[in-house]
């Protein structure tokens, strides 16, 4: 067991499956190129000390103080994995951790699972205790929901560890069971079009609450466990009853539901370009249903679905963040001027655009062949 170490964990974008992680249902993340890295040295005073090439200040703490509500900002979701396990009975003491990461913060690309996940990583290796990466992910989950307050599903931190290069993860957030489905839209001529609309987020934690409120309501009045059990063959029939938000809300999540299981066959069978009308349908089942959208998200799927991109839809938990977008690679100039273009017409702030590839999971970084990102 060495005393330190390097980790890394990547970002994620999610090609479909929005708001159903919280309802048992299913995903489809891809881990991005872009990293969270965390130099790991074991320290034997039982003090927790963490900075970061991206956040000011320097937290330093002992272990044995953890607890919810001690630590706010950044070092909470360092400090809460560390806290996790610990609760968890786990043999993990002091360490000094430095961060560095390339995941640009707060735009959905899940910088907070990639912290949580290097971190995890880092401290359970440099610590002897072995635990599978499914259980690094519930308890990267478990710091975000209970130590930095943010009532977030699984997916974020199952796509950063479980993640494979040129793979899709189609992750069963009620079994937790996973496959991983080959997905290179290079192989067939494609590209996936990521935009950063750079959109500032508005009221996302009072809404993204307010959504899973709805959600448990409407599970409530319809007799379910979670909305992942709503028939979608009867759906209209099943909802009929329900306030008219809530009949929304759950065809959303029903319907989305469906359209990862459709998108995961169509990976399997090798039809990438087909993925392209779900992308668009999600889209709008977020923005009309789920009202999760703001006008730059609508604004950049409008623009690159008139350019001729087969399908793009917000990623991520919505308002604001990315959108992402299936177009051949020989309109990859067209559909990015046109979202450029449609930004200026609205007076939104400039968007960054780039294509994304699936890149691998959380791994340790200064025992590998440098071939990575
Ligand atoms: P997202 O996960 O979509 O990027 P969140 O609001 O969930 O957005 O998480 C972003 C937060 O995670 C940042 O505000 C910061 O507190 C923390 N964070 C992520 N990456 C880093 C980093 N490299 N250094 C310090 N803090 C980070
Ligand atoms: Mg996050």
């Amino acid at each position: 067991m060495t005393r330190d170490g390097v980790f890394e964990a990547p970002g994620r974008i999610n090609l479909i499956g929005e708001h159903t992680d919280y309802n048992d249902g299913f995903v489809l993340p891809i881990a991005l190129p872009h990293t969270v890295r965390v130099t790991a040295a074991r320290r034997d005073d039982g003090v927790l000390r963490v900075a970061s090439r991206q956040a000011h200040g320097v937290a330093e703490l002992r272990v044995a103080d953890l607890a919810p509500g001690v630590v706010t900002g950044w070092a909470a979701y360092v400090a809460g994995v560390v806290w996790v396990l610990r609760e968890e009975g786990h043999p993990v003491g002091g360490f000094g951790l430095l961060v560095d990461g390339n995941v640009p913060l707060g735009a959905g690309l899940s910088s907070s699972a990639a912290l949580e996940s290097a971190t995890a990583l880092a401290v359970t290796e440099l610590s002897g205790v072995d635990l599978d990466r499914r259980e690094l992910a519930r308890i990267a989950r478990r710091a975000e929901n209970e130590f930095v307050g943010m009532p977030c599903g699984i997916m974020d931190q199952s796509a950063s560890l479980l993640a494979r290069e040129r793979h899709a993860l189609l992750l069963d957030t009620r079994t937790s069971e996973i496959e991983h489905i080959p997905f290179d839209p290079a192989a067939s001529g494609l590209a996936l079009l990521v935009v950063d609309t750079k959109a500032p987020h508005r009221l996302v934690d009072g809404e993204y609450a307010a959504r899973q409120r709805d959600c448990r309501r409407a599970a409530e009045q319809l007799d379910v466990p979670a909305l992942r059990d709503v028939d979608q063959a009867d759906l209209d029939g099943v909802v009929r009853d329900l306030p008219e938000r809530l009949a929304r809300r759950v065809r959303h999540v029903v319907t989305e539901n469906q359209r990862v299981l459709d998108a995961a066959d169509l990976l399997r069978a090798r039809r990438t370009r087909e993925l392209g009308p779900l992308l668009t349908a999600s889209h709008a089942s977020l923005r009309d249903d789920y009202e999760v959208t703001v006008p730059e998200l609508d604004v950049a799927v409008d623009a690159l679905v008139a350019a001729g991109a087969l399908g793009a839809r917000m990623t991520g938990g919505g308002f604001g963040g990315c959108v992402i977008s299936l177009v051949e690679e020989s309109a990859v100039d067209a559909c990015t001027e046109a979202v450029r273009a449609a930004f200026a017409d609205h007076r939104f702030t400039a968007p960054d655009c780039w294509t994304a590839t699936a890149a691998p999971g959380a791994r340790r970084a200064d025992r590998v062949p440098t071939a990575t990102a």
